[in-house]
């Protein structure tokens, strides 16, 4: 057969629902024979769609005459590598999904759709791209000794070695994380390191202290705001090897690359790194999968991991690395007090100690940040005269009310209407906002202190295209006083001139349903006082100072946020757990189902819980999800459990199954580890 053109058959998995792959006949030779992680253009129904080669065969059980020809086979791209093809492999059996809705969506649409010639010139456009670093690295500070440790330990690690640096908030974890790259690039001239960060807004101040730091060596970003022709020019970068930094955010994790020799999850604890629909994976989870796989070292950062890799530290599997200190100079961590609402009642949501610490601040020239973890002007509006409320017609939630723009919005359908001139139901013209978000906050804050530079930052104020960034650039430079946000504002950011912290109301989180919620509250509470007091105190300087108004003054939550004492905190939880029988001592899957009637969505799980046979797992009783209608659809779900992984594996992938092959007309989808229970 040598030299002489003959025929073969490909076959490729696309991103469909369906669980299959597709055979296609491809004329080659033997100088061009096609190869297994190349991209083929096929025709499937009327469309023409790129898929993934995942064999080369000689022989197809489809007859002669439902054979189609591939279209072509993208030669000029190299294949995605066995080990790449191996992580999109697992992540579609743990997540139960096809191969091809993991492995295709993750690329590129550029790649998708490009034609040869367009690939080709995007080729070019990178090798240029690629000439332009250069400059004077920046000098490494000298790390104090925890973090020598810890870079050494890190960087020197050889084989899958995950660490878990336990940090409290500015401890110079960043610092850490990049002299451990440092070693590694140096030791390995090919090798590429992956950097997650948890939020799009946190690649900036990140790449800028990489950029610095290696001007030399080529960086690629993945995110979702980048345009589609930079992030085409940023995977390949990666992908050819070019890159070898590659900083993104969960999507991150499926990017190309064969020579990736160490994986940094900065904020391992942030939910930011749970994927919420399609394939719903975790990031972090991935990555320790993918470290593993490659044998290489993982660290994962965070002042306050999660009880997952809390629990990893605990029992050995993940080894435990401390950073006690703050890493500047005199900067301590900031005091953290409790301020009583029933006794100082708060005015316009604030109380008087609090108004005048951020007064203090003021003459002081200081910056100040109030937290409020909800955005808009206030979450409902009602008429006081008959009891009408700004319900959703189309969710089970309220139109929040935004005042700037004269509108109400549901966050959850996105329904937009003006504010209603008088109550629908009555006609009473006095509507009342009820409640408290940002832009209320904001405008009562004007009036308080109208010689203030005062700035929101939240979804709505940051909308347009890199003003998220302006605003926070703005902080640093130091033309805020006061700085008001939701979690946009939490996590990470290193607010050199901060000196207090509000935080406004975090009770409601206190008596939430979801067993989750004291976790999530103690991490945000704990990150967000972390951004006060990150420089050393000044002489005549206020000391930093977190002010949390709470009814709740006894409550343990806050005795631990007071103390700093993540430790004893999650221990804690770790051990209410396990014996309420919860993650991570028990794993758990949610089957989740839609449809207009509730009704439907209840009898099809109904029907999914008894169609297979399931020893040794847990299949609860379907219920309504907590918001059950949103944009008009009801939704329903079933959670499964066991205190076996396998065995719920195994389970889980006889179960889709066999739900896929119902074809039921209700629509459903499977969550692993799910977050929201
Ligand atoms: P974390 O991520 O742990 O919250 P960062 O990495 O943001 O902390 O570091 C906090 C601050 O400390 C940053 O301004 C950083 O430049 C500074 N820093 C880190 N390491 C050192 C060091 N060894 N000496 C002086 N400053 C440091
Ligand atoms: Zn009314
Ligand atoms: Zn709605």
């Amino acid at each position: 057969m040598h030299g002489i053109p003959h025929h073969c058959i490909l076959q490729i998995v696309l991103d469909t629902p369906l669980n299959a792959v597709f055979d296609y006949r491809w004329v080659c030779d033997a100088a061009n024979e096609p190869r297994i992680g190349q991209l083929a253009l096929v025709s499937f129904g009327r469309r023409e769609v790129v898929g993934l080669i995942v064999g080369v065969a000689h022989s197809t059980e489809v007859p002669e005459g439902k054979l189609k020809d591939a279209l072509s086979v993208r030669e000029q791209l190299a294949p995605l590598s066995p080990q790449w093809l191996a992580l999109a492999g697992f992540a579609a059996d743990y997540y139960q999904r096809p191969l091809g809705e993991v492995a295709l969506p993750g690329l590129p649409k550029n790649l998708r759709v490009l034609t040869t010639v367009a690939l080709d010139r995007a080729l070019k456009k990178l090798a240029k791209h690629d000439a332009v670093h250069d400059g004077t690295p920046l000098d490494m500070p000298q790390l104090n000794p925890a973090q020598q440790e810890a870079a050494d330990a890190i960087g020197g690690a050889k084989g899958f070695k995950p660490t878990l640096l336990y940090g409290v908030t500015g401890s110079g974890k960043t610092e850490v994380y990049l002299q451990a790259c440092a070693q590694v690039l140096a030791r390995e001239p090919q090798g590429q390191i992956l950097i997650l960060v948890p939020e799009i807004n946190l690649t900036p101040q990140l790449e800028g202290n990489i950029r610095a730091r290696f001007p030399g060596v080529m960086l690629a970003t993945l995110h979702s705001s980048l345009s589609e022709g930079e992030r085409m020019l940023h995977w390949l970068a990666a992908h050819q090897g070019q890159a070898r930094i590659v900083l993104g955010t969960r999507l991150a994790i499926l990017a190309s690359l064969p020579h990736l020799q160490m994986i940094v999850i900065d904020e391992e604890h942030d939910p930011s790194y749970k994927q919420q629909e399609g394939l719903r994976y975790s990031a972090r989870d991935l990555a320790v999968w993918r470290a593993w796989q490659l044998g290489i070292p993982i660290v994962l950062g965070s002042a306050t991991p999660s009880l997952e890799s809390w629990h990893h530290a605990q029992t050995g599997r993940y080894r435990r690395l401390e950073l006690r200190e703050r890493a500047v100079k005199n900067a301590v961590l900031p005091q953290v007090k409790l301020l009583d609402m029933e006794r100082d009642k708060p005015k316009d949501g604030l109380t008087a100690q609090l108004v005048a610490a951020l007064r203090q601040r003021l003459e002081r020239g200081e910056q100040s940040l109030l937290f409020l973890n909800r955005r808009g002007y206030s979450p409902v509006i009602c008429c006081e005269s008959c009891g009408w409320i700004s319900e959703c017609t189309r969710c089970t939630s309220f139109m929040v009310l935004h005042k700037p723009e004269h509108r109400l919005r549901c966050h959850h359908c996105s329904l937009e209407m003006r504010i209603p001139r008088h109550c629908p139901t009555c006609g009473n013209v006095d509507l009342q906002p009820l409640g408290r978000g940002t832009q209320r906050v904001e405008e009562g804050l004007q009036a308080l202190f109208p010689e203030a530079r005062i700035l929101r930052i939240d979804a709505d104020s940051t909308r347009k295209k890199g003003s998220a960034q302006e605003a926070f650039d703005s902080v640093h430079r130091g033309e805020v006083d006061i700085l008001i946000g939701t979690q946009m504002v939490a996590k990470g950011h290193d607010f050199k001139k901060l000196t207090l912290v509000g935080i406004m109301n975090p009770d409601t989180a206190l008596f939430s349903q979801d067993y989750r919620a004291s976790e999530r509250l103690f991490a945000q509470l704990m990150q967000v006082a972390g951004r006060a007091g990150r420089a050393a105190q000044t002489e005549g300087g206020s000391a930093s100072e977190v002010l949390i108004q709470t009814r709740y003054t006894q409550h343990p939550l806050y005795g631990a946020v007071v103390n700093h004492d993540y430790d004893h905190f999650a221990t804690a939880l770790l051990e209410e757990r396990e014996q309420a029988d919860l993650p991570p001592y028990l794993f758990q899957a949610l089957l989740r189902a839609e449809a207009a009637e509730l009704a439907t969505a209840i009898e099809f799980l109904s029907m999914a819980r008894d169609c297979v046979e399931h020893p040794g797992i847990t299949i609860n009783d379907p219920i309504p999800m907590s918001m059950t209608r949103v944009h008009n659809v009801d939704r329903a779900q079933l959670l499964v459990e066991s205190p076996s992984r396998p065995a719920l594996q195994a389970f889980l992938k006889l179960w889709t199954e066999t739900l896929r092959a119902m074809k039921s007309r209700v629509k459903w989808s499977l969550e692993v580890d799910p977050l929201d229970i």
